[in-house]
Parts: C-alpha cells; structure tokens; sequence
C-alpha cells in the first residue's frame, strides 16, 4: 500500500498502463490515504472505485462543478448545491482516465491567501499544523503534500495555486490564461481565473497540464493546441536570440497589489450576484424578494467575500468607476507591457513565489492589507495573463523560530511558454534536488 502512495503519479500510471499495478489497488490505496485527513483538506471524498482508470485518482479544488457531488466553492451560500453538469476540467481528466479522489477546501470564492476565508474550517500546513498552508487552493495543497492525493488542480487568480504551492513546499503551475477551460468553474474574477496543476514534481505538473489544456467550445477564451504551437515557435526564435541574464524592470509590477484588488473583487461583485437564494444552495427568509435576497447573502457569504463585494460594487459605482476601476485596468495594461519588454530581452523572469514562509494561522485575519501583500509576486502574472510555475527549492527558519519550512521559486515566462518554463523547471529541480518533506511524510 505505502509503496503505491511512494510513487509519483506519472510512476504510478505508467504502472497502471503495464499491468503491473491495478487500476483498483491504486484508486483504494489513495482513498484509504484520503481517510486519514486530519488537514482539513477534503470536504468530500469519492468511495471506492476506478476501475477503468489509467493513472491515480486527483484532488479537485471545491470550485470545480462535478454533476451529482456536493460543489461549495468553499461557501456556505453553497451549501447542499449539487451541479447538473461537470466542469470541463474535471471531465477531460475524466475521459483520459483520471478519477475524483475527493474535493478540497478553499477560501470562500477562491478569495484568500491562507485558506482561513473557508465557510468550512482553515486548512492546516502538514509542515507545521500551526500554520496556514496559503491559499485559496490550500487543501489541495495541504493534501498533495501531507501525502493524501498523489496530485491536484487548483485555481490561480492571482496566486491561489502558486502561493499554497509554495508554503507546501509543492509544485503548482498557473498557465496562461485561456489553456484550460473555465467552464464549470465557478467564478471570482472571470479574466483572470485560470485551472492549473499541483503535484509532487515537475514531470507531474506536466503530464497533468498535458491533460487538461486545450480548445473548448463552452469556453470562448480556451486557446487550441493549434494557436499553442505557434506561439511556441515564435517562443523557440526568442531563445535562439540567446539569453542575458540581469534584471529586468518591472516598473509598473509593484501597483499590480492596488490594481488586482480593484479588477478582481469588481468581476466578483458581478459574479457573485447570482447567490440570492432563488437558484442554488442556501435559503434564508421567507419574507418579500428584496429580504429573502438580503437574509441569504447575509448568512450565506463569509466576512471576505462580503468584503470583496463591498469594494468592488464601490469601484464600479458611476461616480467611481473611473478612478478605480478605470485606472485599475490601466494599471494592467502597463504591466502587461512591462512583461512583454522584459521578454524582448529575457526569456523568463524569476521571483520568490512568496514573501515568506507559511505564516501562523490567525497571523494575517485580522489585517486584510497584510494578507493581500502576500501575494505581491504572484499577482502581476496573473494581470499580465502570462504563465508561471513555482518549484520548492529549500527551506528556511520562519521569522520568529521554529521548523524550517519550504521556500518557493517563481519562473514566469511569456503567453504560452509553458513548455519552455516547464524545462527549465525542470532542469532546476534536477539541480536543487529538493527532497525534504512534511514531519511524518515518506520522502
Ligand atoms: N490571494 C488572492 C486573493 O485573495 C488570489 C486568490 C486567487 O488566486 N484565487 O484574491
């Protein structure tokens, strides 16, 4: 059993694949894992089965519709919501033989830095149970790293897959925006979400991409293979032009915090809007329309996501939509331009994924500004809409003692580099040689 759960998940479907291991034994071994949650990480785990599986089953983020299995997005508002229909994500693993293992906790809408905005309980580091393991896609996180699913999708809105990747000591990649469907994933910011990747290693990180990216009719904005490939080329002349390696300025990157905390909680403000008691989950009141709408988002949204609401209905109001979310989007633009000059001259930029290690939970709730400056490197890629992975690459004292615990490293490169961030991940991992790993988990 415990050699199952040692193998990586590339190792393990290759197995699958031979004969040498059965779909079955894996799916159970993976699910006798799951069990042993005591992250937090889970808010439902599949039963036995995977039978006509050909890889190991895979943790979902909450945020993923799955027809028939309870779908919260990490709210109470969702509570008891089931979806008539699967997210395209989940179905294409699906199709390629890859099962539901459970689905994990998250902050509330995927708004969060530490997992503590979930209507379901915090997600504890399996590093440190004392500490957050990021977020918003932290029991994903938490749950490849504490050993209870070989690999994970998550969502990055603007760090949510890189940062809990990071305070876990994990890979977790955010492709560009559009190379994984969003259909059947519910909503925060709608131009900025993206689907992507968490798993043990590199390799992983790139078998699970190969799977999920691709062209889909019920998303406009998903990108072919087709329209992939010959980015990639134009990528493979910018290589060939040579690299330098320096710094690269990103003079407008560091309003990137002010800018995607404008632009994200405005989309939010708008797609959240469709929580009102008629159509999904929780009802609360049985009075008039307007009070019904009020009781059920009053009970129904934790203190974030009410938040996020308030801010961005404030920056699209008419007397302020051009002070804010006008110059919010400006603000993006130079960013994005930002990026594109420092790709004329380099072919990736590298940031630590993540100003600290995990910190405590409770450290940063009651200080939103604090909790959003944790994601200062990871947002600007997400504005810029370009692809980023984060690989641990050590480890490191938490400020104030105590175990040591992983450090991420950022590599972004330009709008469909996956391919070349991947190798050159790869080639780091390989030199890093990254082994360490939670208390209590093999390595
Ligand atoms: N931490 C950021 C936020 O709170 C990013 C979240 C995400 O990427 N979903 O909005």
């Amino acid at each position: 059993m415990s050699e199952i759960l040692e193998l990586s998940a590339r190792a393990a479907g290759e197995r699958i694949r031979e004969g040498e291991l059965a779909a079955q034994e894996c799916f159970a071994a993976w699910v006798g894992a799951a069990a042993n949650d005591d992250l937090n990480a889970y808010l439902w785990r599949a039963g036995e089965d995977g039978e006509r599986a050909t890889h190991p089953p895979l943790a979902v983020k909450d945020i993923f519709c799955t027809a028939g299995v309870p779908t919260t997005a990490g709210s109470r508002i969702l509570e008891g919501y089931e979806p008539p229909y699967t997210s395209t994500a989940v179905r294409s693993l699906g199709e390629a033989g890859v099962g539901v293992l459970g689905k994990t906790n998250m902050d509330e809408f995927a708004m969060g830095s530490s997992n503590e905005n979930s209507g379901y309980g915090p997600v504890l580091n399996p590093w440190d149970l004392e500490r957050v393991p990021g977020g918003s896609s932290g029991g994903s996180a938490a749950a490849v790293a504490g050993g209870l699913a070989p690999w994970a999708i998550g969502t990055d809105t603007g760090g949510s897959i890189r940062q809990p990747a990071s305070l876990c000591g994990i890979v977790g990649m955010k492709p560009t925006y559009g190379a994984v469907s969003r259909y059947g994933m519910i909503a925060f910011a709608s131009s900025l979400d993206q689907c992507g990747p968490l798993t043990r290693d590199v390799t992983d990180a790139a078998l699970l991409l190969s799977l999920l990216q691709g062209r889909d009719p019920c998303d406009s904005t998903s990108v072919g293979i087709d329209v992939r490939s010959s980015f990639e080329a134009t990528l493979h002349t910018l290589e060939e032009l040579g690299g330098e390696v320096g710094e690269a300025p990103l003079p407008s990157a560091e309003h990137g915090i002010s800018a995607y905390y404008v632009i994200a909680p405005a989309e939010a403000s708008a797609n959240l809007a469709r929580y009102d008691g008629v159509r999904f989950g929780l009802r609360a009141g049985d009075g008039d329309l307007t009070e019904l709408y009020e009781r059920t988002r009053a009970a129904g949204f934790g203190a974030e996501v009410k938040r996020r609401i308030m801010l961005g209905t404030y920056a699209l109001s008419s007397g302020y939509y051009e002070a804010y979310y006008g110059k919010a989007q400006r603000v993006r633009t130079r960013i994005a331009d930002d990026f594109r000059s420092a790709f004329e001259r380099f072919d990736f930029v590298v940031t630590p994924t993540s100003p600290s290690v995990a910190f405590k939970l409770g450290e940063k709730l009651d200080d939103p500004l604090s909790m959003y400056l944790n994601d200062y490197f990871t947002v600007p890629m997400s504005l810029a809409g370009i692809p980023a992975i984060s690989i641990p690459v050590g480890v490191a004292e938490p400020d104030g003692g105590g175990p040591e615990l992983p450090v991420g490293f950022q590599i972004a490169g330009p709008a469909f580099s996956e391919n070349a961030i991947l190798d050159a991940a790869f080639a780091l991992e390989q030199a890093v040689g990254f082994d360490a790993r939670p208390p209590g988990v093999p390595a």
